[in-house]
């Protein structure tokens, strides 16, 4: 039994003082296949580093759609296209619209998301996208452009998922799911088809306990709030999840 954490930053400088130590818990806790999204320099020759050593760690990298400006004359993204000839990655992501975070920079992010996805489709590698507040454009954008992939950190409607499904795409649920409160998700992951959930962490963010840093390990309790949603034995959870995973890739 394994488990997999579709989106992780382990290249993150918040890992840097025990990166070594992090991995040995993940793999001694099954914590075996996992995708390292890389948005920095700095996380990308971490990550590069982590792929050669465990070949079940997959390398996404992007420019995060928080993360922009004006891109005169199109250097970072000729940049961008360098370094994915120099990185090959097995995916591109975390891509995507952020209108929560970043209104103003609405139109640069749809510029930069597009390209992304070219880009993808040019090199036949998957997609991890990152929507907040953008479901709408996010859908129409990705109708446009057929490539296939997954909708990081979900907490939209059903509907709306299955718009998502319909164009291809995996919906992977983080620990948002284990707040007090939440119904929606827990509605949706219900109705959810088991050949289309992905489970992932998000570490170092989106911690469920503040204050404390989030490590892909801690995927495993939301495993265990999916399958007792879903009333399946974990067993067949994991299962189905690594299935989905390895998907992704094929
Ligand atoms: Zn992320």
């Amino acid at each position: 039994m394994i488990y997999c954490d579709a989106h992780c930053h382990l290249g993150s400088r918040q890992f840097d003082e025990d990166r070594e130590q992090l991995l040995e818990t993940m793999m001694e806790k099954d914590v075996q296949k996992a995708i390292i999204i890389c948005c920095s320099r700095h996380d990308l020759e971490h990550g590069i580093r982590l792929r050669e050593r465990y070949p079940d760690l997959k390398l996404a990298m992007a420019i995060h759609p928080q993360d922009l400006e004006d891109d005169h004359e199109g250097e970072r993204l000729k940049r961008f296209e360098k370094l994915i000839e120099e990185a090959r990655p097995d995916m591109i992501g975390e891509t995507g619209l952020d209108y929560y975070s970043h209104p103003h920079t609405r139109e640069y992010q749809k510029q930069f998301f597009i390209r992304q996805l070219e880009l993808a489709k040019e090199k036949d590698l998957p997609v991890d996208i990152h929507s907040r507040k953008a479901s709408n454009d996010t859908l129409q954008i990705l109708k446009q452009h057929h490539v296939k992939g997954i909708i990081h950190s979900y907490s939209g409607s059903i509907e709306m998922a299955r718009l998502y499904m319909k164009e291809g795409y995996y919906i992977s649920f983080g620990a948002s799911i284990l707040f007090k409160d939440v119904k929606r998700p827990i509605e949706v992951i219900r109705q959810m088809p088991l050949d289309r959930l992905l489970i992932e962490t998000d570490a170092p963010y989106q911690s469920p306990i503040r204050d404390r840093r989030h490590e892909p390990q801690d995927v495993i309790r939301i495993y265990e709030a999916i399958a007792a949603i879903k009333q399946f034995p974990i067993e067949e959870l994991c299962k189905a999840v690594e299935d989905n995973f390895d998907q992704v890739f094929r």
